[in-house]
């Protein structure tokens, strides 16, 4: 299968080309010739599966193939992405993709200066990118006018359900008129996309890929059991090896993050953080940075890395495992990338079992553990809600006092059992520290 073969016009085929894109990914093929026929599309698909690419060339060969006279330029295509660094990625790919095709393309979102980008809705467009909240925000102004749209495409469609977008949503999406193509990606299917799904698509075709088909076997899994206080130090400890040269490492809390730059920091290993405390200029520095070798660790959180596209990723590590199981598969397949092989390692202290068993439930399939490791320790599965509540609670006073009640599974013997477990792997990392 070629991008010929899917009736894609030569103009874009020459920007493809450019790109040094060979042939089309899984999602390509099924959309790009439904979305040529002018079906709405609605698509369970995730970042770093070439989904821009799906949605991009049909709008792009369509505006190319009705040229609209109106100058200044109108808008005829919305994209809608949860994410400033999401929005930024799919204006670049807009631009990419119609190269040498006099279509203007912009992004706007929120928390940077309005003016630049209202000087660019003003001069005309025929494509725009964009975040909920300053898209509403320059609608209410009367600066984007959205009663031309004729392609309209919603983006990661379940963040922005997590990020609370979806109200901002349907008001937009009552500006544009009922005649227009649709296509909702969603990386998960939850009840309420659906039912927006319903609300906005007219006889959508669906389209398909799951994670697992498109990446998750390409990715050579691993996890560290550790306790929470030595995450630190196996990190550090792995980052030895000299292949992990381009390290995306996921935290659970902004603090967490500075917390782990700090102290890589500290170690000689270059790292930043980007998170939602971080400016937008600092976000996109960092990334620059990392995109440009001049970092070899990103610190992020979920939201934050939602949509980065970083090419050659060599590893990426939970830091701490995820909440939810789709979130893990979302976070490795930050590497491993359009067909390239990745690796994921993860870090599970005690407080974390319970995540842990759901991934593995979820995806049906073990994690392999790497026990010969220097901070290696025994973890119990199988925990009720409340061991497991008492626990992160407590997480940093264990070993000062029994924080099992009665009736609770574990007896203090067994609880010192497990301690003294603890101390001999104290004690040879401290064997091994003297080594070294
Ligand atoms: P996306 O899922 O749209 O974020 O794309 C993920 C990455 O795959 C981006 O770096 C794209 O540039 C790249 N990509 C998309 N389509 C192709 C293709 N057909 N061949 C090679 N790389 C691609």
């Amino acid at each position: 299968m070629n991008f010929k073969s899917l009736g894609i016009i030569d103009p874009i085929l020459k920007a493809l080309e450019r790109q040094g894109y060979e042939t089309p990914t899984p999602i390509q093929e099924m959309s790009i010739p439904v979305l040529l026929e002018k079906h709405d599309v609605l698509a369970s698909a995730q970042t770093g599966t070439g989904k821009t690419a799906s949605f991009a060339i049909p709008i792009i060969q369509g505006l190319y193939g009705n040229p609209s006279l109106v100058k200044p330029r109108i808008i005829r295509t919305l994209v809608l992405a949860p994410t400033r660094e999401l929005a930024e990625q799919i204006k670049d790919s807009f631009r990419l993709y119609s190269h040498g095709m006099d279509l203007k393309t912009d992004v706007v979102y929120g928390g940077v200066s309005q003016h630049k980008q209202e000087l660019s809705v003003r001069r005309g467009l025929d494509i725009l990118v964009a975040t909920p909240g300053r898209l509403l925000d320059l609608v209410n102004q009367g600066i984007v006018k959205l009663n031309h749209v004729e392609y309209f495409v919603l983006d990661e469609a379940d963040r922005m359900l997590d990020m609370g977008f979806i109200r901002d949503v349907r008001k937009i999406v009552s500006y544009i008129k009922k005649e227009r193509q649709t296509m909702l990606f969603s990386a998960t299917m939850p009840n309420e996309i659906l039912t927006l799904a319903h609300e906005l698509l007219n006889d959508p075709k669906r389209i398909e890929i799951t994670p697992r088909e498109a990446m998750i076997d390409k990715i050579d899994q691993s996890v560290y059991y550790v306790a929470k206080s030595k995450k630190v130090d196996l990190l550090i400890d792995l980052l030895v090896n000299p292949f992990m040269r381009r390290v995306l490492v996921f935290t659970r809390t902004k603090n967490g993050a500075n917390r782990l730059v700090k102290a890589l920091l500290a170690y000689g290993v270059k790292a930043d953080a980007i998170h939602g405390n971080k400016s937008q200029n600092q976000r996109t520095k960092a990334l620059q940075n990392f995109k440009n070798n001049k970092l070899r660790v990103l610190v992020a959180t979920d939201i934050a890395a939602r949509g980065i596209d970083v090419d050659d990723l060599t590893h990426v590590v939970n830091y701490d495992l995820p909440e939810t199981p789709e979130t893990y598969v979302h976070r490795i397949g930050r590497t491993g990338r359009a067909g390239q092989s990745g690796i994921a390692l993860s870090f599970c202290s005690q407080e974390e079992a319970h995540l842990l068993q759901a991934i593995h439930k979820h995806n049906k399939m073990m994690i392999p553990l790497v026990s010969k490791q220097p901070f290696h320790i025994e973890i119990r599965f199988g925990q009720t809600k409340n061991e497991v509540k008492q626990l992160k609670g407590k997480g940093s006073q264990r070993g000062k006092s029994n924080q099992f009640g009665k009736n609770k599974r574990m007896s203090n013997k067994q609880y010192s059992k497990n301690t003294n477990k603890k101390n001999s792997n104290h004690n040879y990392r401290s064997n091994r520290s003297k080594k070294k």
